[in-house]
């Protein structure tokens, strides 16, 4: 691979290029605070190019074997894991998690690419007769078409991997318009696909600072076929509205706001252990951290001075250093966001067990936080913190804990810490998410389903499903003579 800041063109139809009106904007090292290098910002003129190429590409893409899709996948994935710590440095840059996280990353990101490598040459249609006996009917699976792909900035490889691997499986063509925080990210994808022998316009790549500009007309000027976002349910909102002028099919992986019931017969250590992982992956800037936490009321003293504990002991810094085990926020706003949200709560009779404050003077640091005795009415219970705050409430009465856990409009994850298995299944039951970590603080993983119900989402990423997003059912009725 090139050196991944290599690229910092606009990507389309297979050619690097500068944007329309020659704009470059910066990409910041949250770290520091320092710029990094700068892109190019592309233009809507930019984005009607790239569509304009994804509509070239589509119809030879959709033909091409599916054999010659997967091995592409597959080469890019094999490229992916031999350049690792070239991906996580990117990462690590742009973003500022920690360069083992990072490394993380690319190896959950490479394995969209080798998943979809495998479902690619899978692609199933159906046969049959109709009841009454006078019809064939076949049932084909045929890509959707030209793909607009939308991704945020908290994990710039995989969200991207994990849309660009069903679609290329599936015969899409695509434009992929990254965060503007984490560009690099994406276009060292473009470059790496490129050299495992994607053809030109299947992927175009427009980092811009003017999203709307950009984006709206495009959705709704009728090419695009396929809308599949990742980023906050609010922004959500506003692109289902778009989409819906020209009735373009949507995926939405929209925000979370989990739940992370610990119940008085749970092992303390292994919830202790995996509350770590499903609040502090990512310093907390993930849709699926643990954003509310009901512990009972007979364990939740222990529950929270063991959690204290670990979390009061991580080492925040710069990304790139060794011992770093807890980044950087995003940016001065996430950071301002972040600081606002631990004061109300402190305002309104949360206790700090440990953290509590922004970190060192540069860079968006903010120390790694345990409040207890959260009052229901605090901001943080009914917005996404997106920060290393672990906000934590007692129950006594598991059904009034599982009422308290549904009372929100978001539905992504929720996780459950118990040794019985009757509550386990009872409660991952009836909790109105997509997906439950049982005694676990991780869910997410290419081979399964990833998604939300109610406002944290519309359709399924990973596993057998994902792929489905990228495909239209077209069925062929003959009639069956005698
Ligand atoms: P965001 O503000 O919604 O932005 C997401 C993407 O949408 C960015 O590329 C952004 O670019 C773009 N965007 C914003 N406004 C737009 C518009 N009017 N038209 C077109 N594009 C627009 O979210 P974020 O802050 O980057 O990411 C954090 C959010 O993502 C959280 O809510 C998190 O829960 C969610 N998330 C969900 C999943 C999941 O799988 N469910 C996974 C990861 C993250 P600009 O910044 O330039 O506007």
């Amino acid at each position: 691979m090139s050196h991944p800041t290599d690229h910092k063109g606009l990507f389309i139809g297979g050619r690097w290029s500068d944007s329309a009106d020659g704009a470059r904007m910066p990409v910041i090292n949250p770290a520091n605070g320092e710029t990094l290098c700068t892109v190019a910002d592309g233009t809507p003129t930019d984005g009607r190019a790239a569509v304009a190429a994804a509509v070239a590409a589509q119809a030879s893409w959709a033909k091409t074997p599916p054999r010659v899709r997967s091995e592409i996948l597959y080469r890019a994935y094999e490229a992916m894991v031999a350049d690792i710590e070239q991906f996580a440095t990117l990462i690590t840059l742009e973003m500022g998690k920690p360069l083992a996280e990072a490394r993380g990353e690319v190896r959950y990101a490479a394995e969209f690419f080798r998943w979809f490598a495998e479902e690619a040459v899978r692609l199933d249609g159906d046969f049959g007769h109709t009841p009454d006996g006078s019809t064939r009917a076949m049932v084909l699976a045929q890509p959707v078409g030209p793909c607009l792909l939308i991704t945020p900035w908290n994990f710039p490889l995989a969200m991207g991997t994990r849309k660009i691997g069903p679609a290329i499986a599936a015969g899409c063509t695509m434009v992929l318009k990254p965060a503007p925080q984490t560009p690099l990210s994406s276009l060292a994808l473009a470059a790496v696909l490129t050299e495992a022998g994607l053809p030109d316009g299947v992927l175009n790549v427009v980092p811009t600072s003017r999203a709307a500009a950009v984006v709206e007309p495009l959705l709704k000027g009728g090419d695009i076929r396929k809308l599949s976002f990742t980023g906050s349910t609010e922004v959500g909102r506003l692109l289902l509205a778009q989409a819906a002028h020209a009735v373009v099919k949507t995926s939405m992986e929209l925000g979370g706001n989990a739940p992370f019931l610990v119940l008085d017969d749970a092992d303390l250590d292994r919830a202790v252990d995996s509350a770590m992982t499903a609040k502090m992956r990512n310093m907390g800037e993930a849709c699926t951290a643990a954003n509310r936490f009901f512990v009972h009321e007979a364990v939740v003293d222990d529950f929270a001075r063991k959690l204290a504990e670990r979390m009061g002991a991580l080492v925040v810094g710069p990304g790139l250093e060794a011992n770093t085990q807890v980044g950087p926020l995003i940016d001065p706003p996430s950071l301002a966001k972040v600081t606002a949200l631990v004061d109300d709560a402190v305002s309104r009779g949360a206790r700090v067990v440990t953290g509590g404050k922004a970190d060192r003077g540069r860079g968006y640091f903010y120390r790694p936080t345990v409040l207890v005795d959260v009052p229901a009415d605090a901001n943080l219970c009914f917005t996404e913190i997106f920060g290393p705050v672990a906000a934590i409430q007692s129950f006594s009465d598991l059904e009034d804990a599982v009422r308290r856990a549904n009372d929100t409009e978001w539905g992504l994850v929720g996780y459950v810490f118990t040794q019985d298995v009757d509550k386990a299944f009872a409660v991952s039951e009836a909790l109105e998410v997509g997906m439950v970590g049982l005694n676990v603080g991780i869910v997410s993983n290419p081979a399964t389903p990833f998604g939300g119900v109610k406002q944290s989402g519309i359709g399924r990423e990973g596993g057998r499903y994902g792929i489905e997003e990228f495909l239209e059912r077209k069925l062929i009725v003959m009639p069956r003579r005698a």
